[in-house]
């Protein structure tokens, strides 16, 4: 049999005040897979997002984590569950050096510098005056050093230089092939396709197609943007 999903939505509903934005959102993610959630521009993929890392909270449904009901779970905790939200950075300090904002996650930051000599070559940098795409990096490099259960990356690659988005795909692959979880929130609809295990769409607050990278070709993309699947 297929291993437990790391992490699962089941009928959630969530919104901002009076405004409903998730109308029963499904989806599952297992151990070393990649799904990507792809979408028009206010289908609800950044709340998808949200409230899988507890940023925001559900107002019907359930969210498992390795099985365990964390529906009422803050941020906080699934984090230190291993739940990591990309690109926010829960613990990256825009007031601390590079350097110190790896050591409030790591004993020691040399693994960070060998895989990333950008980051060494900035140790002594508030983080805050690192470009965009360097504090993605640094948002995602703990991760490196000591996995998530599961990344949840909402536009990884938004306003960043090509090289860098390179970088940040690599890097992905690297971690799902550790069997970190991986779920990708991503514009470029080509980029994401490429590193994809399974697919979603999502419309209108639901997930309305889901299946193997696979089956998705330009019209099942055509359609699902249109909103036709
Ligand atoms: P995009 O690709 O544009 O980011 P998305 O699929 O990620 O779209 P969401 O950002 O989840 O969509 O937004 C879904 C809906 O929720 C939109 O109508 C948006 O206006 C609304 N929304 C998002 N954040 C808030 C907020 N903080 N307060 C009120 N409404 C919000």
């Amino acid at each position: 049999g297929r291993a437990e999903p790391v992490l699962r939505l089941e009928g959630v509903v969530a919104g901002y005040g009076d405004v409903t934005v998730l109308r029963g959102v499904d989806l599952a993610i297992h151990p070393g897979e990649v799904v990507a959630l792809l979408g028009a521009n206010g289908a609800g993929k950044s709340t998808t997002c949200a409230v899988a890392a507890g940023d925001l909270p559900v107002t019907a449904g359930a969210i498992l984590l390795d099985g365990d009901d964390v529906t009422g779970r803050p941020a906080h905790r699934r984090a230190r569950a291993g739940v990591l939200l990309a690109p926010e950075g829960r613990g990256v300090f825009p007031g601390l050096t590079v350097e110190e904002n790896l050591r409030t996650w790591l004993e020691s930051p040399d693994p960070v510098y060998e895989r990333l000599p950008q980051l060494a070559a900035r140790r002594t940098v508030l983080a805050g005056a690192l470009s965009g795409g360097e504090q993605q990096l640094l948002t995602l490099a703990p991760a490196l050093v000591r996995p998530p259960r599961v990344l949840i990356a909402d536009e990884p690659s938004l306003g960043l230089a090509p090289l860098v988005v390179e970088q940040i795909f690599a890097l992905f692959a690297e971690l799902r092939h550790r069997g970190v979880a991986l779920l990708l929130v991503e514009e470029k609809a080509t980029e994401a396709l490429a590193v994809a295990d399974r697919v979603a769409f999502m419309r209108l607050g639901r997930i309305t197609w889901t299946g193997p990278r696979s089956e998705v070709d330009a019209d099942r993309l055509t359609a699902a943007y249109l909103g036709v699947s």
